[in-house]
Formats: structure tokens, C-alpha cells, sequence
């Protein structure tokens, strides 16, 4: 990429996050992933430059130092840092504004000229025999298991998964999704069959935790704050020409049910070497649920406050070996040290950017009834420490609001 002739219209919009946005460029399989600010900062840019280059730098530096440990260096592309002239950002941004079906509440970064750039993982080179464009499935599995009785203080977060329940609080509290997603993440990371189950509901009503992609453009998805749901006619349309030999047929015409019978079943993909089972494992180091971790917080808050000049303790960065070391030898019991209190805390970060990332699964047709796979895990940002006590709260609204609602929609 040669920074000095980038063109706007070489790149078009790809997709967005509640972080960031994404532009995809037409001819090469590459993305940039420009940073987001609230609509009314947009003629005052919450920060310098020089913190959004280091803000993306430590993104950079997370998931690769950090996460692509924990989660397996094959399924992750860290990308870099790109310094992009002002210019064609702003036209950049002029183009994309009507492309953006949704999130105009935040605007895009216009000002530091700073972006990530990451390989398109929708347009993936795998070996392609045919000339049929890749399948791409995106999702955002979120968390798939429940927290210890240990540490929580209402019996119901044992029983009833943070997923199911957030949706619940999404439609009674916000109406933010006119209607409610039966997918499951416990079923996702479950066995063979509750995952199809899993991605039947996903299929359902996708939200923001599914998306399907086809040579690269998304052809999928929902769109948030409507009523209306997806178009799975057009989805069957693009589909049907990957499952010409399903299984069931009427007079030689393959049935729409049994199109999408093969497509939930090619979710095979997914647990190819345990992509699942590793983004799991990873959720998993939240051991003490917001609530057991929330105390912990606030002595290294409180430590940070007593000394303020205090950097050993890496809470912001830097995302490095030391960083991933610390969060690995935590001591196994709280020894009222604040190494233990930082080492959980780190824990806990990493837990929720784990339990906030993608999954894509490529598919390339390589002979008449086979894909060749290839899976990513994608959005490995660090969530920011003082995140934590908004995610506590958060926690007991949704509680809250399941327990007097009695989990049944008005
Ligand atoms: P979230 O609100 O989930 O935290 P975010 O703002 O952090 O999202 P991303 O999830 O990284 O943003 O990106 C938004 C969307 O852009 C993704 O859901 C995905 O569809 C697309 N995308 C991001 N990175 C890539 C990539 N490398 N290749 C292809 N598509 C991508
Ligand atoms: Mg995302
Ligand atoms: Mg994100």
C-alpha cells in the first residue's frame, strides 16, 4: 500500500463496530479500521493524534503479544498501524457517510489520520480451484459459560447465561432490538448439535452476532433498531448455488430447507482446531464473575492512586510479554497482595475481549461437495480499565431487570 497515493476510491465501506469502522479495499484483500468518536466530539477530537496512534499501537500490541498467545497465533492477523494522509481520510469520510446503514451516532476519526490495517478476512486466498467467490461467516459468539456460585450474589447468573439475559434487558429496558434473538452462546460452545441449534437462531435473527459475506461483501446481516428481519430469501438465492447436492431434493430442485440445512451444517468449520474451545478457555479466566473482581479493582485503583507515578503494574499497556506473564502467575490464592489484585484484573480483561470478539469462517468450495476452511478470530481490542466499574453496573441493571420482569416479556 503506498500511503502517499491512497485514492477514496479504491476503498469502500466494509462494515462497523460500536468502536470502530471498517473500509475495504475493491481490489486488493486488505481492510483499514478507523477509529470512532461520539457524533457531538466530532469538531473536537477526544484525543491528540499522537494518542490515537498509541491507542491503536496498543491494539496492535495486544493481540499479538497478548491474545494470539492465548487464543493460537494461527487464527490471528494483528495488522499495523498506518498513518493515512488527512486528506483522503476526509474524503474517505465524506464517502462513507451514506454508506452506513446504522451506529450514526459516532462518527468517524478524521483527524489523527491513524488506522489499522488488516488483511480482509472476508476475501481470504485460500487455494480456490473454482472460480465460486469465498463464503464468510462472522460471529460474535459472546459468553458461553456461567459464572461459579461462588462468587455471584444472585442465584439466577447461575442458571440463566449473561447473554440470554442482556437480550431480555435489550427488549423490556431499551427496546434497542424489536425482537429477541433465541440464540444461545451456551449452545455455540456446546456439543455438534446444540451448536446447528446455536446457528439456526443466529440464522433467526442475527443482531450484531452474525453476518454472512460472499467475495467479500456482506450479504447478511441485521440492520439494528428495525423491525423488519433479514431477507432470508436473498440468503437462500446466494446460497443455493454452494449446495447444489443437498441431501434433499424435490424433482432435482434442492429445497430451500435443505439449503439451509447444509449450511448450518458446514459450522464444521468452526471448531477446526478448536477455535471455540480456545476463545472459551480464554473467557474463562474471568474465574471471580464482575462482582468477586469488582473489590479487586479497587485496590489497584487505590494502589494506582497511592502511587500515582506507578507503571510496573502495566494497567494501560505495555501489551507485552511481561504483561501476558503476569496475568499467567497469578498467585492461585488472594494473598491480599496488589500483584494478585492486578494479575486478576488483567485476567479479567483479557476474559471480556474474548468474550467480545468475532469468529470468520471462510468457505471455498475446493471440489463438488467439500470447503476448504479457514477460520480468524477478529476485534482482540483491550478493554479499558476503568470499563470495569460500568461493567458492574451494567451487570446489576440486567439482573435486576430479569429477576423483577421474571425473565417473560410483557
Ligand atoms: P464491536 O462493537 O464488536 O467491539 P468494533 O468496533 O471493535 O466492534 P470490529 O468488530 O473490529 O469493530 O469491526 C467491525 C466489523 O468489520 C466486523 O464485525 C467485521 O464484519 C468487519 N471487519 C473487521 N475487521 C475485519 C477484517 N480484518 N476483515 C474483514 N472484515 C473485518
Ligand atoms: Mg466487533
Ligand atoms: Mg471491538
Amino acid at each position: 500500500m503506498e500511503l502517499d497515493k491512497m485514492d477514496e476510491n479504491d476503498w469502500k465501506y466494509h462494515g462497523e463496530g460500536n468502536k470502530s469502522l471498517v473500509v475495504s479495499h475493491v481490489q486488493h484483500p486488505r481492510v483499514l479500521r478507523l477509529l470512532k468518536y461520539p457524533a457531538e466530539d466530532s469538531e473536537n477530537p477526544p484525543q491528540t493524534a499522537e494518542q490515537a496512534y498509541r491507542q491503536i499501537q496498543n491494539i496492535v500490541d495486544f493481540s499479538s503479544n497478548v491474545m494470539s498467545s492465548l487464543l493460537g497465533e494461527k487464527f490471528i492477523h494483528s495488522g499495523e498501524v498506518v498513518k493515512l494522509p488527512l486528506e483522503f481520510v476526509r474524503q474517505l469520510s465524506i464517502k462513507v457517510q451514506h454508506q452506513r446503514p446504522w451506529r450514526c451516532d459516532k462518527v468517524m476519526d478524521i483527524y489523527s489520520g491513524c488506522a489499522l490495517c488488516l488483511p480482509n478476512l472476508t476475501s481470504p486466498a485460500l487455494h480456490q480451484p473454482t472460480h465460486t467467490p469465498p463464503l464468510c461467516i462472522e460471529i460474535k459468539p459472546k459468553c458461553g459459560f456461567l459464572p461459579s456460585p461462588k462468587h455471584v450474589s444472585k442465584d439466577i447468573k447461575t442458571k440463566v447465561c449473561r447473554y440470554c439475559m442482556h437480550q431480555h434487558y435489550k427488549q423490556v429496558a431499551n427496546g434497542k432490538w424489536k425482537r429477541r434473538s433465541f440464540y444461545c452462546p451456551l449452545d455455540l460452545f456446546s456439543n455438534r448439535q446444540r451448536m446447528h441449534f446455536a446457528i439456526k437462531h443466529l440464522i433467526e435473527e442475527p443482531q450484531n452476532n452474525f453476518k454472512v459475506f460472499k467475495g467479500g461483501q456482506c450479504i447478511y446481516s441485521s440492520k439494528e433498531g428495525s423491525d423488519e428481519s433479514p431477507d432470508m430469501n436473498s440468503l437462500l438465492h446466494h446460497l443455493r448455488p454452494y449446495f447444489l447436492h443437498a441431501n434433499n431434493r424435490i424433482n432435482s430442485h434442492v429445497t430451500s430447507k435443505a439449503v439451509l440445512n447444509d449450511f448450518i451444517q458446514v459450522s464444521r468449520g468452526l471448531p477446526s482446531d478448536s477455535v471455540l474451545f480456545r476463545i472459551l478457555q480464554t473467557q474463562m479466566l474471568d474465574t471471580l464473575d464482575i462482582e468477586g473482581l469488582y473489590p479487586l479493582y479497587r485496590q489497584v485503583e487505590q494502589h494506582l492512586q497511592d502511587f500515582p507515578k506507578e507503571t510496573r503494574l502495566q494497567i494501560e499497556g505495555p501489551y507485552n510479554e511481561a504483561f501476558l506473564e503476569k496475568l499467567q502467575k497469578c498467585p492461585a490464592e488472594d494473598d491480599g497482595s496488589v500483584e494478585y489484585a492486578v494479575a486478576k484484573v488483567h485476567q479479567y480483561r483479557v476474559a471480556m475481549t474474548a468474550k467480545d470478539c468475532s469468529i470468520m469462517v471462510a468457505l471455498v468450495p475446493s471440489s463438488e461437495e467439500e470447503f476448504s476452511y479457514s477460520a480468524s478470530i477478529l476485534d482482540l481490542d483491550p478493554k479499558p480499565f476503568d470499563s470495569i466499574p460500568r461493567q458492574l453496573r451494567l451487570d446489576q441493571k440486567i439482573v435486576t431487570c430479569y429477576l423483577r420482569t421474571g425473565g417473560a416479556l410483557p
